[in-house]
């Protein structure tokens, strides 16, 4: 009896497919390498709140690993390091391959923008002795997750005469923050038998910023003014300077470790900075490539990779051509060549709310990086699938370099759905895949991940880009 239990157990063993609890593989000195890494991310996340912030956090770690300024004229040698800006919102980083281009280049790319309130363009208004900023928000979010909790604002003000200034305010504990201000359930009746997506109207997301009249017993709109007359003196602007601006309202919370066991960290925006942070993490410890890496951080992913500074503008492209250029090759051609994974998280297994999910095909907390074969919707719309080809050498890569991974789906077939850059990416007939962090709570302002996940998502794309 005992002899056919452990041929099942071989059995077992040698055909199922099977996710693992990273902590029931890992030792201890791998554990302690998941607890450093994610030290550095949390610092970078409570940092690092917006795109801009993102880029310039990354300029100044990528200049003390040597990175410098890519310049077209300049003959590169392998192992040299360069970056590339786009707009300070936008970055690539590269380092220059043993082959350089000729025969393609490996690319990770994430996305460091994030669900948040921007304000409109003429965003102070005062009702009933209260200032406010009127918001527009900025991605996929559930609005009732945006009240009650302290907001603090990021952002550039240009003004009138060109010269520009940056603002953070309610990040420290001196600072004062804002809020979002919901009703109270004694009066809420009619509220609360609403529809959740019609509870909070986009219109209601208004911020508290005031409610203190100036001294003058005549006048209207005395706290605008009031406002006005602080931030004149603060940051030397004036209301129509506001609409010359980027200005953002992000969860003014830290990132913590969750739990007892502190497995689990949770924070605003891990979509997808826990992509990010292990791409640039990740090339900057690449050695000397085969191929040149880059990693590219990217903006206006949450709304569709539109503009300028979105994956769909051509900053990927020219530089890909800029590197063929400087190896005398086509650019045609290494794009041609090229592979990319597309970083991005993945919608983690949730106990709570199992309906919603396939478990065979659901991503869970604690079992690694995920590979995502596509993403899209409904008959998978909206997507560019990874080849049996491709996936099968990224699977190769992870299981030969031991990194613990699992395949992921984006929940059950019909309830939803969502894409990334890697269709754009795809268009420019780049072989890509998605890889990435699978997040509990998406979209909300306090997500949560795990340590070991973050991890094996920084090996590998540094196992990739190597
Ligand atoms: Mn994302
Ligand atoms: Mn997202």
């Amino acid at each position: 009896m005992s002899d056919k239990n452990s041929e099942i157990k071989t059995l077992k063993s040698k055909l199922c497919y099977e996710r693992k609890n990273g902590y029931k593989i890992l030792d201890d000195n791998e554990l302690k390498s998941c607890e450093e890494f994610s030290v550095g991310y949390k610092d970078y996340l409570n940092k690092a709140k917006t795109e801009r912030e993102n880029v310039s956090f990354v300029i100044n770690e990528a200049k003390k690993c040597g990175f410098v300024p890519f310049d077209k004229n300049h003959k590169y040698s392998p192992g040299e390091k360069v970056y590339i800006v786009n707009r300070e919102k936008m970055i690539a980083l590269a380092v220059i391959g043993k082959n350089g281009v000729k025969n393609g280049a490996n690319l990770s790319i994430a996305h460091i923008d994030a669900p948040r309130l921007d304000l409109k363009p003429n965003p102070v208004v005062e009702s009933n002795d209260f200032a406010m900023f009127k918001t527009h928000y900025y991605g996929g979010i559930k609005k009732y997750q945006w009240t009650s909790i302290p907001l603090s604002l990021h952002g550039r003000i240009v003004k009138k005469d060109g010269t520009y200034i940056d603002v953070c305010i309610g990040e420290k504990e001196d600072e004062p923050c804002f809020c979002v201000t919901d009703l109270l359930p004694h009066l809420a009746k009619e509220q609360m038998n609403k529809k959740m997506s019609e509870a909070i109207k986009g219109e209601d997301l208004n911020v508290m910023i005031g409610s203190r009249p100036f001294k003058c017993d005549e006048g209207s709109e005395l706290v605008k003014l009031n406002i006005l007359k602080i931030l004149n003196e603060k940051y030397n602007i004036v209301e129509e300077d506001f609409i010359s601006s980027d200005l953002e309202l992000v969860p003014a919370m830290k990132a913590q470790d969750i739990g007892f066991d502190r497995s689990m960290i949770g924070g605003y925006a891990h979509d997808d900075r826990s992509c990010a942070y292990p791409s640039f993490r990740a090339i900057f410890d690449c050695g000397i490539p085969e191929k040149t890496a880059i990693v590219v951080l990217t903006d206006k992913e949450e709304t569709g990779s539109d503009g300028n500074t979105g994956m769909q503008c051509r900053f990927v492209e020219y530089l890909i051509y800029d590197f063929a250029d400087l190896d005398g090759v086509k650019g045609r051609d290494v794009l041609g060549k090229s592979k990319c994974l597309s970083a991005d998280v993945n919608a983690a297994y949730d106990p709570t709310y199992t309906n919603n999910y396939e478990i065979a095909n659901s991503s869970f907390i604690n079992r690694g990086v995920v590979v995502e074969k596509y993403t899209g919707s409904g008959g998978k719309y909206g997507t560019s699938e990874a080849s049996a080809e491709f996936t099968g050498e990224i699977r190769k890569m992870l299981n030969d370099n031991n990194i613990i991974w699992q395949s992921g789906e984006l929940g059950k077939v019909d309830t939803g759905g969502g894409g990334t850059i890697a269709k754009y990416i795809a268009n420019l007939n780049v072989d890509v895949i998605d890889i990435g962090v699978p997040v509990l709570s998406m979209h909300a302002p306090f997500e949560v991940i795990s340590k070991i996940d973050l991890y094996m998502t920084y090996k590998a794309i540094q196992t990739f880009l190597k």
